[in-house]
Order: structure tokens, then C-alpha cells, then sequence
């Protein structure tokens, strides 16, 4: 695999329009190793890329791409990498220096830069990268799987932020990718676990993965109180970024119980504080992740302990990309959409 001089990549021109062409191949730094990137996931955070919702931070011209997986071209002799190993990249750049950064919240950083939207991303064939960035995966991933490793970190992180144990009763609100990671993981940890969500292609699939669901034909309250007798369950994952679901989501909840707000929400939202007073609950966010949710994501996909592959729901080449997102955004019946950089 000789590198020509030059690469194809993908570039953010602005709202609505991604133009893939050509750009010199990368060099890589004395601390960065040079990959071939073969599969990127494209998700949530990329659409509202896409809608312009993120200008202020992502420049015209700029390559997206924070899911993903590659193989290393060439590396450092001490870095403990070779040529033809197979990476996931963990997309952060932390200042190590503030509260965050010192207390081990290295992904909270005060000046955290996430690689794909504040820097240049994987969406493009070749790519320099800090090595200490680097995971390696086993080959016991296909390539596929491999990018699900990033939103599975998510996920690993979630679960574990909010303790939830062996025969738990989870709730998760909305089934997405993450939420449906999510409800996977919590399922391998031996909880309990019901997804809400009204999506019939996606109520199908979660069916598909053996996980149950309660639907918009059901009342909510009535199904958990049925379900716990009364109780309410353990742990309530919000992941729809949806005001019904911040309404509903300190009603379900047990007595000393736990809200677990992983959903984006860009504007303040009415919730329930009574029953965060009456019943103790606690409350907390999780954003990204730290490296053991990365090793821990990394054993869960490569040992099928949680099956990620039958979240792809399609492949397209990077000149796709534009149509790609379009058809995300309008909808239907979709879960993961995955960029092959070698097609
Ligand atoms: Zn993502
Ligand atoms: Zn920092």
C-alpha cells in the first residue's frame, strides 16, 4: 500500500454541504503515527454539523469524522506500534493542566478539543494522530464492528457512571445507537432492562437484540409501576433529548434512584423537581468517556458480549457523504450509517 501524494478527504464548506476531493497526504509529527482510515461512524453530533448548529466551532473546510477506525501506515519506532496494526482513535485533545485534567476527568478538560469537530477529523484516507490516542483492536473485529467501538465507549462510560448492577430495573429513553448501546451493556451487567421509544423500525430492532420495549401505545407511568410493582426502576437513562421524555424521567425513578442525563439538551427543559426531593434521587450527566470505557468497549465487541453489528444499517463511499446526511436527517428506517474510506 504505497501512499500517493495525494488523498481523498471530505470538507464542511458550511450548512448542508460537504464536498469530498483531494488534499496532500498528511505528515505525521515525531509523537503522531500516520493511519489509513477505513470506516467512519456517522452520528448525531455530525448532523448537527451538517445543519450548521456547530459553526462556531467547526471551520469551513473542515474534516468531521470522530468515529473511527483505522490502520496504522507507519508509527514511531519507541511508540510500541508497527505498520498494519488495526486502531480505534480516542478523538480528544486535553490541556493535562486544569482542575478537570488533574482531578482525572482528562474528557472534561477545560480546553478539551474533540478531533472531527474543534480539529481535523478521520473523514479522509489518511490521517496523523497522536499515538497516544491510539487502542489497538483484535482481529477478532471486522472492520465494521470496529467502528462502533467509539459510540460503544459512550455507552461502557454511561453504565458504569451510574452503578448499574445485577438485576437492576433500567429504563432507557430513546433508541438510537447509544441507547440501544447502552441498553446492551446494562443488559451484559445483569440488569433488568426496557427501552422506550416510538420508532417502529427501531422498536423492531431492539426486539431483534432480544430487548424489550414500551412503545407510545403505553402509558409510561402504568408500565413501570406494572413492572417494579409500584417501586419505580433503579436507573433511567435520558437519550432522546425529547421534553416529554425530561417530564417523564423523575416519575419512574425508585426511591434513592438514579437519572442519568446522556442526551444533548442545548436549551434549558421543565423537569420534575418534586420527585428529585421526595424520593432522594440522584441526578448526574455523562458526556464522553475515559480510556477503561475504551478497554472495556473493546472487550465487549470483540468478545460478542454485546453484538454491535446489526446496528449497521447501511455503508456509503466518502463521495456519498453529502447524500448520506441528508437521508439521516430526513429520517426512516436507519441506525448506523458507516463511511467506508476503502471503497
Ligand atoms: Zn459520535
Ligand atoms: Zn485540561
Amino acid at each position: 500500500m504505497a501512499p500517493s501524494a495525494m488523498m481523498r478527504a471530505a470538507f464542511y464548506e458550511g450548512a448542508r454541504t460537504f464536498k469530498t476531493g483531494t488534499a496532500a497526504m498528511p505528515v505525521a509529527g515525531p509523537d503522531e503515527a500516520l493511519l489509513r482510515v477505513r470506516r467512519v461512524g456517522i452520528c448525531g453530533t455530525d448532523l448537527h454539523i451538517f445543519q450548521g448548529h456547530l459553526d462556531h466551532r467547526v471551520p469551513r473546510g473542515g474534516v468531521i469524522g470522530h468515529e473511527t477506525f483505522a490502520e496504522v501506515v507507519e508509527a514511531p519506532a519507541q511508540s510500541g506500534f508497527k505498520a498494519g496494526e488495526r486502531v480505534v482513535v480516542e478523538p480528544l485533545q486535553f490541556c493535562g493542566a486544569c482542575r478537570a485534567c488533574k482531578m482525572g476527568g482528562y474528557y472534561l478538560c477545560h480546553n478539551l478539543k474533540v478531533l472531527g469537530v474543534d480539529l481535523p477529523g478521520g473523514m479522509r484516507e489518511y490521517w496523523n494522530v497522536p499515538v497516544a490516542r491510539l487502542l489497538r483492536v483484535p482481529d477478532s473485529l471486522t472492520d465494521d464492528h470496529a467502528a462502533l467501538i467509539e459510540p460503544l465507549s459512550v455507552a461502557t462510560h454511561d453504565v458504569t457512571r451510574a452503578k448499574v448492577g445485577e438485576g437492576d430495573a433500567v429504563l432507557v429513553f430513546g433508541g438510537g445507537p447509544i441507547g440501544t448501546l447502552i441498553a446492551l451493556v446494562a443488559r451484559h451487567r445483569g440488569a433488568r432492562v426496557v427501552v422506550a421509544e416510538v420508532n417502529a423500525f427501531r422498536i423492531e430492532m431492539l426486539n431483534g437484540l432480544g430487548l424489550d420495549t414500551v412503545g407510545p401505545d403505553r402509558d409510561l407511568g402504568t408500565f413501570v409501576n406494572d413492572w417494579t410493582g409500584g417501586d419505580g426502576v433503579d436507573v433511567a437513562f435520558e437519550v432522546t433529548g425529547n421534553p416529554k421524555a425530561v417530564r417523564a424521567m423523575t416519575d419512574v425513578v425508585r426511591v434513592w434512584g438514579t437519572v442519568s442525563i446522556v442526551a444533548i439538551h442545548s436549551e434549558p427543559m421543565p423537569v420534575n423537581l418534586y420527585q428529585m426531593f421526595a424520593r432522594e434521587l440522584n441526578m448526574h450527566g455523562s458526556r464522553l468517556y475515559a480510556r477503561e470505557d475504551w478497554e472495556e468497549a473493546i472487550r465487549l465487541a470483540a468478545s460478542g458480549a454485546v453484538p454491535v453489528g446489526p446496528l449497521v444499517s447501511r455503508k456509503i463511499p466518502l463521495e456519498a457523504l453529502q447524500e448520506g446526511m441528508e437521508q439521516a436527517l430526513g429520517g426512516g428506517p436507519v441506525m448506523k450509517v458507516l463511511v467506508d474510506l476503502t471503497a
